[in-house]
């Protein structure tokens, strides 16, 4: 079996990969400035996906240009937040050269999509494929590719950890090699609850105070998470930005099986109060004593660019980061720095500035008792800002591990 790494390789962004010029698994982007795309000129027969995330999908609806028209295989919820997630491309780049796709491409999707479940074998470009729940964010998949000869496992992104919407990965299917994401190689991090727990008496405590406190989070996955702990610890809030959809989503009959207690997410919905969008309605909000959770969880835009404003001036309110701020976004900048550039003006903030980790990646004690399923298995790493310090360290251990570069052909 011939992997070639079309993105993601000794990076994160626009992750991509290539089985024997036929399969492609994942085709994302990276929204950074300029924005980034797969490599290279690809023609497959069928489109594998791991789950619904920018950097995983991005780029899907250009597989379909010209007569193309690949069998796109996926969960059903991967199938929908990638729909949510290209409207939204084209909303903010459509017409522009940023934007990878058309409307009549994005349009094609629909037409070539098929759903499975995990745990169900099915057939693509002659494989056979089996998804396996990832723990990531609901519909995440790690993907197994047999050739009949060599099976691949693909982990895509992966929680070892239970997190309020998911169960973390128990899956370790038998495999001839391994494809292992790397984001969180070397962070360790404190157990869930205590962060958890923490977050919760930080809001209380603002709330009691008389201050509101924007929560920005990232639509899929992590709103959701928060919404219900929102629930769990009895706050009262507001949802705004694109988390209001991607929650209802969720909630869809063919979505619910997805998710480890739906009737939590049901109940987290019931106590969240959603934001109609209007910005007289936002400014009103935003002098409450109250919890907002809205996008963009980096501050690069999102209803959170009327919030952040509203708030910023007062030492009583709070901002509470919810996950890791890329360097260069204004999200980072604020942490460092205090002010940061939002909505096009460059703004000092008085507003006390927290940071929690909720991330739905396994850290590196997670990843480690993955890959101690695959000791005998060559290991080859993607997906990180370090895959080669990664690399070495595994190899440092007894394993066969490597970071294919970009466009590399390896053999497996
Ligand atoms: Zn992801």
């Amino acid at each position: 079996m011939d992997v070639q790494l079309l993105g993601g390789a000794r990076e994160i962004g626009r992750s991509a990969i290539c089985i024997d010029d036929t399969l492609v698994l994942d085709f994302g982007m990276d929204s950074g400035n300029p924005p980034a795309f797969p490599v290279g000129d690809v023609d497959p027969d069928a489109v594998v996906v791991s789950h619904g995330h920018l950097d995983h999908v991005g780029s899907i609806p250009t597989l379909l240009s010209g007569d193309a028209r690949p069998s796109i295989h996926w969960t059903p919820p991967t199938y929908d937040l990638t729909m949510v997630l290209a409207r939204d491309t084209l909303k903010l780049h459509g017409g522009s050269y940023d934007c990878p796709f058309t409307e009549a491409e994005l349009a094609r999707v629909a037409e070539v999509s098929e759903t499975h479940g995990y745990r169900e074998p099915f057939e693509a470009a002659g494989y056979e494929i089996t998804f396996f729940d990832a723990g990531h964010v609901p519909g995440s998949a790690h993907v197994l590719v047999d050739d009949g000869d060599t099976r691949l496992l693909y982990t895509g992104d992966f929680h070892t950890d239970e997190q309020r919407l998911l169960a973390g990965t128990t899956a370790r299917p038998d495999a001839d090699a391994v494809l292992c994401e790397s984001t969180y190689s070397d962070v360790t991090r404190p157990p869930r609850e205590q962060i958890e727990r923490e977050f919760a008496e930080s809001l209380r405590t603002t709330v009691w105070e008389g201050g509101t406190v924007v929560v920005p989070a990232f639509g899929i996955g992590r709103t959701q998470e928060v919404l219900c702990l929102c629930e769990e610890y009895d706050l009262e809030c507001y949802v705004d930005g694109m988390g209001k959809r991607v929650t209802e989503l969720f909630l869809r009959d063919e979505n619910r099986e997805f998710l480890r207690d739906p009737d939590l997410l049901r109940r987290a919905k019931g106590n969240a109060r959603f934001v109609n969008g209007r910005d007289g309605q936002r400014k009103r909000i935003a002098a409450q004593n109250t919890v907002i959770v809205t996008t963009s969880g980096m501050l690069h835009g999102g209803p959170a660019m009327t919030y952040v404003p509203a708030i910023r001036s007062h030492p009583t309110n709070k901002i509470a980061m919810t996950g890791y701020q890329v360097e260069g976004t204004p999200g980072r900048d604020l942490l460092e720095t205090g002010s940061a550039e939002i909505d096009g003006r460059v703004m000092r903030v008085s507003a006390q500035v927290e940071q929690y980790d909720f991330s739905a990646h396994a850290d590196q004690a997670g990843i480690r008792s993955f890959l101690e399923s695959y000791t005998d298995t060559p290991i080859l790493v993607n997906h990180g800002d370090r895959c080669e310090a990664f690399a070495d360290e595994l190899r440092a251990d007894g394993y066969d591990a490597t970071a294919p570069e970009l466009g590399e052909r390896i053999e497996v």
